[in-house]
């Protein structure tokens, strides 16, 4: 068990909700196997209370703290350092406290690439194409490029927002390998594509049935793609029961989350992190 005594140090999610989170289940378990003086909490913030609330992590001396909805980019105005990947991404998931402030970088790239580099490919052959323009799309264009995907095509049901996307890379290096395309024009981009990732709730609970493509479209796809849907529950969702079925490997959300997780946990600790202890714990809910 945990011993939570006067030295121990704080580390902790914010967002609105994070009662659901299961950050704090994976980070203690390691945190347990490492034996360190840590623990870390649920810290729900509501949007208009972020100022409020870094202030009062200064007050007692937070050590660093994982973001999810609603503040990944709302932080961006308040952090001293901001790394490029975070800068590229435009949000921030993991922040820490330095002598000049808090810093922050983004761990859902390099989440989101760990289980692809376990699979034997070429990646400067995988064209890519994302479902979705959201937040978690950003992460996956980062990831993509620093895989070398030689073209990664983005695809969003909302054209004023498609078009917001398009325009903050505009000025990134990763401009040129981006395509962005109308819902409507999907089928055009899928006999070319090898990696496709759902960035779309489409799949999670309340919509377990749903999935953002059918067997039809993903029939469309080259045999040798790889389907990835970034949802952790349930496993699998549907869109990778279909995709199961049409012989495709597949990848879930729970790898990335997983690795974002330990990438976060390493920062704060300065030392390596027991990626299996995390996994299991998020995996088994213990
Ligand atoms: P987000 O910022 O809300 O973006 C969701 C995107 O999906 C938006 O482009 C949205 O379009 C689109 N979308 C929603 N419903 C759609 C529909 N019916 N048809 C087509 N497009 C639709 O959310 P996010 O933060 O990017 O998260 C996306 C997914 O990734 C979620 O399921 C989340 O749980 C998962 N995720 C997983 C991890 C992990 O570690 N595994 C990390 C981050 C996110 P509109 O703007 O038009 O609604």
């Amino acid at each position: 068990m945990q011993i939570i005594t006067g030295t121990t140090q704080l580390l902790g999610v914010i967002g609105d909700p994070v009662q659901h989170s299961r950050s704090p289940l994976m980070h203690n378990a390691a945190i347990a196997q490492l034996g360190v003086d840590f623990v870390y909490l649920p810290l729900p913030v509501k949007a208009n209370d972020l100022a409020t609330a870094l202030l009062g992590f200064v007050a007692i001396g937070l050590r660093g703290f994982n973001i999810t909805i609603p503040h990944k980019q709302a932080i961006l105005p308040f952090l001293q350092e901001i790394s490029p990947v975070a800068a590229a991404i435009g949000a921030v998931n993991t922040v820490w406290r330095t002598a000049d402030g808090w810093a922050g970088t983004n761990t859902d790239a390099v989440g989101f690439i760990a289980p692809l580099r376990e699979l034997e490919r070429d990646w400067s052959t995988v064209p890519v194409l994302i479902l979705g323009c959201g937040g978690a799309a950003r992460a996956v264009v980062a990831g993509c490029a620093e895989l070398g995907c030689p073209k990664i095509a983005v695809a969003g049901r909302d054209p004023a927002k498609l078009a917001a996307f398009a325009a903050s890379w505009q000025d990134s290096p990763w401009s040129p390998t981006l395509q962005i395309i109308p819902w409507s024009d999907l089928a055009t981009v899928l006999p070319a594509t090898q990696l496709l990732v759902n960035a779309t709730p489409l799949g999670m609970a309340p919509q377990v049935e749903q999935s953002p493509l059918t067997v039809t479209a993903l029939q469309k796809l080259p045999t040798s793609a790889i389907a990835y849907d970034l949802i952790y529950t349930p496993r699998p969702t549907q869109f990778l029961k279909l995709a199961q079925q049409q012989g495709f490997v597949t990848i879930d959300g729970s790898e990335m989350l997983v690795q974002q997780g330990a990438a976060a946990l390493q920062i704060w600790l300065d030392q390596a992190v027991p990626v299996a202890v995390m996994r299991a714990a998020l995996l088994t809910g213990t």
